[in-house]
């Protein structure tokens, strides 16, 4: 088990590269739209699921071209936001914002499900099952691909591989450019480099991926994590790059690691004949992460210091 301190957006694909079977069990929509489509490209089942008081739904979808994704049935990017940020401000008027019965009975689903997935079985893949807790029985779903599904449906084909990761966006076009050639290279969202505070509406220095933008949308001066930008900057945000030209001084510092380009991962690319594929970063994506087990030495202070009755110990607490 590991985790990281980041949006999964700015841990990057090699998150998906490491992983044998994704997990979506997230609140925000467009991290569910970002798990669908890079799980695709790399060919990885996700199971998602989710839930609300006692009801309840889950699927798996392939991590095969041209089957239904997530994005299929829900398109939109709109997020309903920070799922701490719903839980205090629930917990604030005395609601219980979740009913963790529900957490349970789709957690075991959902787990059954990665279990099936790892030993060979896709047999339920596919459908939408639906349930509610008080009224124990599931229906399901078939799920139609959607034409106009603004989703990733293929595989992508690896195309080359870029070396180690780059220091930034500037030194990803610059070493792309000489790999690939002409071409394109298309972000997994939007970096951006410079966009207005929300609240004040000065302009922000962001340099970050649009949902670490949408996670605080506020400068400094409001309470928020990005610093001011030099006055007179208008603002400036790219998915697309093109490989023919140079990129601008703004974008091209952004760093590498800022918008989840870092070891392991891989960034997608149209080639100077029109074929998307996958450019491959080397290295080693558990560098970006950490265990979530305590180590043995956290172990040892956990058994100097033992808890009294009611107490609790976490590795943290030691
Ligand atoms: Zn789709
Ligand atoms: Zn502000």
């Amino acid at each position: 088990m590991r985790y990281a301190e980041s949006l999964v957006q700015t841990a990057g694909d090699g998150v998906i590269r490491w992983a044998d079977v994704v997990v979506s069990a997230v609140d925000s929509v467009s991290a569910r739209a970002w798990l669908a489509e890079r799980s695709r490209i790399h060919g990885r089942v996700m199971v998602e699921g989710g839930f609300a008081a006692a009801e309840f739904n889950l699927s798996a979808f392939l991590g095969t071209s041209g089957a239904v994704c997530y994005r299929c049935l829900n398109p939109g990017r709109q997020s309903s936001g920070s799922c701490r940020a719903y839980a205090r401000a629930a917990e604030s008027v005395s609601i219980i914002p979740a009913i963790q019965t529900s957490a349970a009975v789709l957690g075991g689903m959902m787990a059954e499900q990665v279990i099936q997935i790892l030993i060979g079985n896709q047999e339920w893949a596919g459908p939408r099952a639906y349930g509610n807790v008080r009224h124990p029985a599931l229906s399901t779903a078939g799920l139609p691909v959607n034409p106009d599904c603004p989703g990733q449906h293929n595989v992508l084909p690896v195309l080359g591989e870029l070396g180690p990761a780059p220091a930034t966006v500037g030194e990803l076009a610059g070493r792309l450019r000489e790999t690939a050639g002409r071409g394109w290279l298309l972000l997994a969202e939007p970096a951006i480099a410079d966009i207005a505070c929300t609240r004040c509406h000065e302009m922000c220095r962001v340099r970050a991926t649009e949902s670490a933008w949408l996670a605080r949308p506020l400068c400094q001066g409001c309470d928020g994590p990005w610093p001011r930008a030099e006055a007179g900057t208008a603002p400036q945000a790219v998915q697309l790059l093109s490989l023919d030209d140079e990129v601008s001084a703004r974008v091209g510092a952004i760093t590498s690691e800022a918008i989840g380009v870092r070891p392991g991962g891989a960034v997608v690319v149209m080639d100077g004949e029109g074929q998307h594929g996958l450019v491959l970063i080397t290295g080693d994506a558990e560098r970006a992460w950490r265990p979530a087990t305590p180590d043995p030495t956290s172990m040892t202070a956990i058994r100097r210091h033992p808890a009294t009755p009611g107490q609790r110990v976490s590795a943290e607490d030691t």
